[in-house]
């Protein structure tokens, strides 16, 4: 086990890690010298080096690390781990019970005890996303736990944090009986194609399947839907299987071509007579406009941060001029999907970037429903920001 070292926080974060907050801020450190090992336990003491916390050390964004107890005599070992990872996996019967849906997040981060780790499940396979050095470094005991809990086909694991160019080719197959890719799981009944050793990405995003599901069973049927930054088509897919009368899919990525095709043909839907476009967003709504294009149902699904050759975007900057453009050729009384996985701004906020959008565009709306991430993707109610994820699903009135 590594060592563990004491360090100093200020009376402010006391006060929040008190009240369960579980991310250590860079600014919360009074003596950050110390901190040298990724990976290091850290025990947090007051001024008076008084007991407040443990965790481990480990660059994440703005933080420098999780707290993962509060109990000074708890010791951050195996068992610490095989405790977390079993009653995370309790708390997820109900998934494992659902053979409509074989796909979702067995484990998140915080939300389960254990920040900077996640853990997917995929019909059988397992892959372990890892959000620090620090966290990676104490890998063993994680699939040491899965090991000896879960009947699993293979363990994958994925990096998200900087390895500075050292893991450029990597293979994510850490244990068992390597999975013939892609693989079929099911979602709601549909299906959907996963590579998980294809790189960042998997082919799917599961902290949607609640949005895919409400799309096919409510707003889809005999609708022209237009998914913009549409990656492998899923949304398309459930579109297209709640009866849309045509849907079109747009990504720059080349790539989304093909990922699209396969995944509308595993779930035997002809993708000839859906159209899928290689382009930049920003070109397509021109183009629509020009050709007088107009959708019932608008999927906006954009990432945080964009750049391509001609535009850059941030959710955080520019989210009403991308709703404005969605509003110039979405039809009266249509429908838009806005979403957004940037953490950096609440609900609140996001809602004024409707407001902003709308009005902009001289048009009205009004919500019908909204969500955040679904039950699997666990987070502490106290704390939204780690609830990142933001759907309004709004019609436009006029
Ligand atoms: N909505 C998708 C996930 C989007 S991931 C889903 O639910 O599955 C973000 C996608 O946006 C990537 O596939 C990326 O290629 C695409 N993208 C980024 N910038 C773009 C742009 N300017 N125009 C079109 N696609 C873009």
């Amino acid at each position: 086990m590594t060592k563990t070292i004491d360090v100093q926080v200020n009376a402010q974060s006391i006060a929040a890690f008190k009240k369960g907050y579980p991310l250590i801020l860079k600014d919360a450190v009074m003596n950050p010298e110390v901190l040298q090992e990724e990976g290091t336990l850290i025990r947090l003491v007051d001024k008076y080096r008084k007991f407040v916390a443990k965790g481990y050390f480990g660059h994440q964004n703005k933080g420098i690390g999780w707290v993962l107890t509060r109990d000074d005599n708890e010791e951050i070992d195996f068992a610490f781990f095989e405790s977390k990872i079993s009653s995370a996996l309790a708390r997820r019967e109900s998934f494992f019970e659902d053979s409509e849906t074989t796909a979702f997040r067995v484990f998140n981060g915080e939300g389960d005890g254990i920040g900077g780790l996640t853990i997917d499940y995929f019909d059988g396979y397992y892959m372990a996303s890892w959000y620090s050095e620090g966290i990676y470094t104490l890998k063993h005991h994680v699939y040491g736990v899965l090991d000896k809990l879960v009947d699993y086909k293979a363990i994958y694991e994925k990096k998200r944090f900087d390895t500075k160019g050292q893991y450029i080719e990597q293979d994510d197959f850490v244990r068992g009986i390597p999975g013939d890719f892609p693989i079929i799981i099911k979602e709601s009944g549909m299906n959907f194609a996963v590579d998980l050793n294809d790189g960042a990405m998997t082919g799917i995003f599961l902290d949607q399947r609640d949005v895919r599901k409400a799309l096919r069973d409510k707003y889809s049927d005999g609708k022209h839907v237009l998914n913009t930054f549409s990656y492998t088509g899923a949304f398309s897919v459930s579109a297209a299987l709640g009866g849309a009368r045509e849907t079109t899919s747009v990504d720059l990525a080349k790539r989304s071509l093909a990922k699209t095709i396969e995944q509308f043909s595993v779930n035997g839907i002809d993708y000839e007579a859906q159209n899928i476009k290689v382009m930049d967003v920003f070109d397509y709504f021109r183009y629509a406009k020009r050709h007088e294009l107009k959708f019932d149902v608008v999927v906006l699904d954009p990432p945080s941060f964009a750049r391509s050759k001609k535009y850059t975007f941030s959710t955080a900057k520019d989210y009403p001029a991308l709703l404005e453009d969605a509003i110039a050729i979405t039809e009266k009384n249509g429908i838009i999907i806005a979403s957004t996985n940037n953490a950096s701004f609440s609900m609140k906020k996001f809602k004024t970037f409707i407001d902003k959008g709308f009005a902009d565009a001289g048009s009205r709306y009004k919500i019908l429903e909204e969500s955040s991430l679904p039950k699997d993707f666990r987070t502490n109610r106290d704390f939204p920001e780690f609830n990142y994820l933001k759907v309004v699903i709004l019609q436009k009135l006029k």
